[in-house]
């Protein structure tokens, strides 16, 4: 029910999300409430200059909404530097719906925020993220068509990632080892989910020795069994003799503490957010003479698999596309050392590089 409460007494002369807004440059935000439903959530357009802006939904029990409104701002913005590295005409957006993803959903809710999502007329396009499942999206989708990966279209996104995420780390193995077969190379893969399975089967098809760490008991010995990899411990992985680290799992493990102990030549995995702090470990891991690779750039698969749907293109357009993240990742690593700057930062550097030249012939939307 529509009800219109008393807001005299409200004060917004303080109000900061304009500042936020623009200090990154955000193009536009979308506040969406609905009583009835419980909706409480917010759609960030951070730039549409390439295109529409595509990032997915979280559902995530914020402490508070300037907990959500930052995850919003911070997400949409990565996702323009990731279409654009990945050579995508897309746009970043991104968009959060505040509340328990275990408790708090119904189809209600959904179609509502589909509602909302349908108001920006295609400037934001959503799909799934972290707390939303295949049947929230279809309910998304009964409210509008700006939505992807929904079941039975371009479909679970894991294999083009992992395979992204393969040929990416092939691409640091020719920059750091002068080849780029990995078989005979030690990697450990991190949390061995929907990507790390996929990763772990590839490497074992090419001969590498793996790895593998998950929390998950059960999980963690299928793998171990099916693709013969060696079962390491949650924090042990850290100090293994390897050549390449890569973290499928959570964020933020390339820290202090893990630069410390880990003795790789090569990071590169598909977890979104692997360095803590990006300027302070994004140069350490460069000083310590590991290349890394750029987590948004390695990672872009899931990204590529959405736009393939956007686009009507088949599930081999994807896979190739996915290919080129070898050459990608390749720039990436010998701008960083010809120019002696950290690799997140030259793929930053790169994907606004896309970003100035395409806005000089294009207006954004
Ligand atoms: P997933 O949930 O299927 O797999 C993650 C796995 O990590 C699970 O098996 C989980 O048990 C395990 N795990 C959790 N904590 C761990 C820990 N401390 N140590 C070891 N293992 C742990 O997720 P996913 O879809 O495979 O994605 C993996 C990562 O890649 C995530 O960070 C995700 O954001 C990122 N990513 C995924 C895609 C995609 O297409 N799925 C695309 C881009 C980025």
């Amino acid at each position: 029910m529509f009800e219109v409460k008393n807001i005299e007494d409200t004060d917004l002369s303080n109000n900061p999300v304009i500042a936020q807004m623009s200090k990154y440059n955000h193009e536009q935000l979308l506040f969406c409430n609905d009583n009835e439903t419980g909706l409480k959530a917010i759609i960030a357009v951070h730039n549409t200059v390439l295109g529409p802006a595509l990032g997915g939904t979280r559902m995530w029990s914020y402490k508070n909404e300037m907990e959500a409104l930052n995850d919003v701002l911070r997400l949409s913005r990565g996702m323009t530097y990731k279409n654009s590295i990945s050579g995508l005409n897309l746009g970043g957006g991104k968009a959060v719906i505040i509340g328990d993803s275990r408790t708090m959903k119904s189809e209600a809710l959904f179609r509502r925020f589909g509602k909302f999502v349908n108001s920006l007329a295609g400037k934001y396009i959503t799909a799934e993220d972290v707390g939303i499942s295949p049947v929230d999206m279809t309910w998304v989708s009964k409210e509008t068509n700006h939505v992807v990966g929904l079941p039975g279209k371009s479909g679970d996104p894991s294999p083009v990632t992992a395979h992204g995420t393969y040929v990416g780390m092939k691409a640091c193995a020719k920059e750091q080892f002068g080849t780029d077969e990995l078989s005979g190379k030690k990697v450990a893969v991190q949390g061995v989910g929907h990507v790390g399975e996929y990763l772990v089967d590839a490497l074992a098809k090419e001969g590498a020795e793996v790895f593998i760490s998950d929390i998950h008991e059960p999980t963690l010995k299928r793998v171990a069994d099916t693709y013969d990899a060696k079962v390491v411990g949650l924090d042990e992985i850290y100090d293994l003799d390897i050549d390449i680290y890569a973290p499928c799992a959570l964020g933020s493990t390339v820290n202090d503490e893990t630069l410390k102990r880990l003795k790789c030549s090569i990071i590169a995995g598909a977890a979104n957010n692997q360095l803590q702090n990006e300027s302070i470990h994004g140069r350490e891991v460069m000083k310590k003479g590991i290349v890394y690779a750029p987590d948004f750039a390695l990672n872009a698969g899931g990204v590529i698999n959405c736009y393939s749907e956007v686009k009507s293109l088949s599930a081999q357009w994807a896979m190739d596309k996915a290919d080129e993240i070898y050459t990608t990742i390749q720039n990436i690593v010998k701008r960083s050392s010809s120019e002696n700057i950290p690799t997140y930062e030259i793929a930053n550097k790169m994907a606004e590089e896309r970003i100035n030249a395409i806005s000089k012939d294009k207006l954004p939307l």
